[in-house]
């Protein structure tokens, strides 16, 4: 990589832009130590302070010396995000605006599981973070598709949305899912930096398995996965049993079909001996009838798996037109019916919840709407 920094001794004021220390593995921030004529130890102690204690202020990190502490105020930056807004559902879910140095924005949402401790607390904090600005890949369902696509994510961007979100709330969070703005294959080495950032062992702020990408169905990516063995977690949004239906809700079936997908997931499977998640959302007439469940159960049954089936949430907000315009939720009793109908069929199945869906948090909902509150 190359570090964004002058070489100029201590005493020379900088004349390039900060170098983000944020998102830098311990051997890059070596590197950009030694390039400022500091001892290679000097990127353990920062980087511990970062992630592990999460220190917010050059200032606070005392065991650097004053000099050091002073020049790095000058050449570093390590908030590569600003708060801007901060929204709370009636359910406890929490969703983040945040500012990015371009000015852009992007989406994060912290959300507390419905079963709960004997305490009554939250059994699973899960967080949902952003990987793209916007997306390209136009699934009708999701208002995300609405913004286009903007760029990636840096891999300082994706894991300051983590800390940030955990410094508003005193319950640490136990998950991590890639589902936000953006398609995270798309950004495959920034999301795996990432990853390596937060499960760490100077650090440990997540497990591997805590952790889940879910892709729209690059193959190229879930190849990528299976062949570097990540130990990470995968689920695929699929969304229909047919090619016809697919094609019209999610454009990038064109490329990569369900055969295809299936090929992809039985050779992921072979390599990591992973099970993988399915994701489902269920639209009135569309895919929910009793035939789609026994194609779901055949597409599903290639390789250990469970299905995560998930209402529709309205994106009227984005002001849809053509396919995206004409999308229902099933109802309450054939959403019912059709988990039973998998459940019949010996598939594995779970309900995903609605969360955060008064304020546009919910899943497929992101798209920078407004329901105002300022960041506490
Ligand atoms: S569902 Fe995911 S991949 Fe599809 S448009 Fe939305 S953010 Fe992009």
């Amino acid at each position: 990589m190359t570090i964004n920094t002058s070489n100029s001794p201590l005493s020379t004021p900088p004349t390039e832009p900060k170098q983000s220390l944020k998102g830098l593995l311990p051997n890059e921030l070596a590197e950009f130590f030694v390039s400022i004529g500091e001892p290679k130890y000097r990127a353990q102690q920062v980087f511990k302070r970062l992630y592990a204690q999460q220190t917010h202020s050059f200032d606070d990190m005392t065991e650097l010396p004053a000099s050091l502490r002073k020049h790095l105020s000058g050449v570093a930056d390590i908030h590569p995000l600003a708060p801007s807004r901060l929204q709370e559902s009636a359910d406890g879910t929490k969703k983040f605006l945040f500012r990015l140095s371009d000015g852009r924005e992007i989406e994060t949402v912290l959300i507390p599981s419905e079963s709960v401790e004997e305490d009554g607390v939250p059994k699973r904090l899960t967080l949902c973070v952003s990987t793209q600005v916007g997306c390209a890949l136009n699934c009708k369902f999701c208002a995300t598709a609405s913004l286009k696509m903007k760029r990636n994510l840096t891999t300082g961007e994706i894991v300051e949305q983590f800390l940030q979100a955990q410094q508003h709330t005193d319950k640490p969070i136990t998950n991590l899912v890639f589902m936000g703005m953006g398609e995270p294959m798309l950004n495959y080495d920034n999301v795996m930096k990432a990853v390596e950032i937060l499960t760490h062992d100077d650090v440990q702020l997540l497990g591997a398995r805590r952790i889940t990408v879910s892709t729209a169905g690059m193959v190229e990516g879930m190849r990528r996965m299976a062949d570097e063995k990540r130990p990470i977690k995968l689920a695929l949004s699929l969304h229909a049993t047919t090619d016809g239906l697919r094609t019209k809700l999610m454009p990038i079936n064109k490329k990569h079909n369900l055969r295809e997908l299936g090929d992809t997931l039985e050779y992921y499977y072979r390599k990591t001996g992973s099970p993988v998640t399915y994701e489902y959302i269920l639209f009135e007439g569309l895919n929910d009838s009793e035939e789609d469940a026994r194609r779901l159960q055949r597409i599903t049954r290639r390789v250990p798996s469970k299905i995560n089936v998930i209402p529709f949430h309205p994106i009227d907000f984005t002001n849809p037109d053509g396919v995206s315009a004409s999308l229902r939720a099933t109802t309450p009793e054939k959403f019912q019916a059709f988990i039973q109908r998998l459940r019949d069929l010996d598939v594995t199945v779970m309900i995903r919840s609605s969360s955060g869906k008064d304020i546009h948090a919910a899943c497929g909902q992101l798209a920078l709407s407004n329901v105002e509150m300022p960041l506490a």
